[in-house]
């Protein structure tokens, strides 16, 4: 079977799909591997590296002839996709809840799509393939470091001769994946870090890791499905707000990464809120894509200035800021699902299998996703 690799086409995109490093592994369980010239550029990866590690360098129209399966980062542009031919598997954080018009594309081609964002997070087995956590980690860990540099003022206390410098207040809010790397490394920096989650178990996991968790006085468990959030009701975001307004005043940094699946994200940070932030303060927003963000000011891949001199980033795609490593641990998840798969010399699609079940959004002309279908199809019956 021969794996491609594709150089990514997505504005920003630095990440590649596979790395050098990881190729041992995927020829030695009788794989051949094609990379697409430059594929690895944006990565600072030389295709010569890919030639020393075992690969064959190719044109993309030779990547997307001779591939049996098409490996990438992020889903095929519209060009990309019409070269997907039938019986050809593209396997990729292909997003299918946000573009299931393309899944219905790729189905209608008769393409095998494979998506690591559906993989069960919850299983033990499948956490070497969770793409979504080792993105969001390197974001978490990114998201400080960018804040810091927006930041005017020292994160450490410092004592010196030519004065004393307070430690930065930094507030992380949301304690998930990201959320757990950002509050260890401000931590790490030397910062007072605080932290907030609407799911209480997230309280241990904080102060495992040296933030105070904010308790506010309504109490709120929107403990949802499968370790995520649920949706705030209404009222239960109105008593949370008032309450965390007060707290956001009073910190230098905020650091935003609320989500909720399916849905828009939290704002957590409103207009009000920033106004009563002091001058200089800095708000990163994780959250923030062309859906909104977390902070009601935040514009998704600017930097804005606000009257009260708060500055607000909202980065888009943080992983691909720090490419290297974000296409190791990316390579690393891509190929633990791929040699998952692999049965016979093929890909294993079976819908029983609870790794390929899930993961097989389009399959021999079909989409098997039932919530990619309800997207498409919000009439009818399941
Ligand atoms: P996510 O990106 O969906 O959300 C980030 C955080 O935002 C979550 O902690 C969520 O509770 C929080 N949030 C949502 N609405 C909020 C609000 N109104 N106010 C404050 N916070 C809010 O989450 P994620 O990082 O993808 O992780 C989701 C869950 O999956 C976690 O429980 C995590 O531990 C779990 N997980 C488990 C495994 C595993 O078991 N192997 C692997 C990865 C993740």
């Amino acid at each position: 079977m021969i794996i491609g690799v594709v150089r990514e086409t997505a504005p920003g995109e630095r990440r590649v799909a596979l790395v050098p490093d990881a190729l041992a592994k995927l020829t030695a369980a009788g794989l051949e591997v094609i990379v697409e010239k430059g594929a690895g550029v944006g990565a600072l990866i030389p295709d010569a590296a890919y030639e020393t590690a075992g690969a064959r360098v190719v044109s993309r129209d030779d990547m997307y002839k001779q591939a049996d399966v098409v490996l990438r980062v992020q889903k095929p542009s519209e060009d990309e996709a019409k070269r997907l031919r039938k019986g050809q598997a593209v396997i990729g954080l292909l997003q299918p809840l946000l573009d299931p018009k393309l899944m219905e594309k790729l189905a209608g081609g008769g393409v095998t799509a494979i998506s690591l964002d559906a993989i069960p997070r919850t299983l033990s087995r499948a956490q070497t393939m969770d793409a979504l956590s080792s993105q969001a980690n390197v974001g978490g860990y990114k998201a400080v470091l960018m804040a810091a540099n927006a930041f005017g003022r020292y994160y450490p206390l410092l004592t010196t001769a030519a004065g004393t410098a307070k430690p930065a207040n930094v507030l992380i809010l949301g304690i998930g994946v990201a959320g757990l790397q950002a509050i260890g490394t401000a931590r790490r920096l030397g910062a007072v870090v605080k932290a907030y989650d609407v799911r209480p178990e997230t309280r241990e996991q904080a102060e495992s890791l040296g933030a105070g968790f904010v308790t506010l006085k309504t109490q709120i468990d929107a403990t949802g499905a499968g370790g995520y959030a649920r949706e705030l009701t209404p009222e239960e975001r109105a008593a949370q707000q008032a309450e965390l307004n007060e707290v956001i005043g009073g910190m230098d940094v905020v650091i935003t990464t609320a989500q909720v699946p399916g849905r828009k994200p939290p704002v957590l940070v409103t207009k009000d809120a920033v106004a009563k932030m002091k001058p200089g303060s800095v708000i990163l927003d994780m959250a923030a894509s062309a859906l909104g963000g977390n902070c009601e000011l935040s514009k998704a891949g600017e930097e804005v200035v606000t009257d009260n001199l708060v500055t607000i980033i909202a980065p888009e795609n943080l992983p691909a800021t720090m490419p290297v490593g974000a296409s190791s641990f990316y390579a690393r998840n891509i190929s633990a699902l791929l040699l998952q798969l692999l049965k016979d010399g093929a890909l294993n699609v079976d819908p029983a299998d609870e790794i390929a079940g899930p993961v097989t959004i389009t399959h021999g002309g079909e989409i098997r996703s039932e919530a990619v279908r309800k997207l498409l199809n919000p009439e009818a019956k399941a």
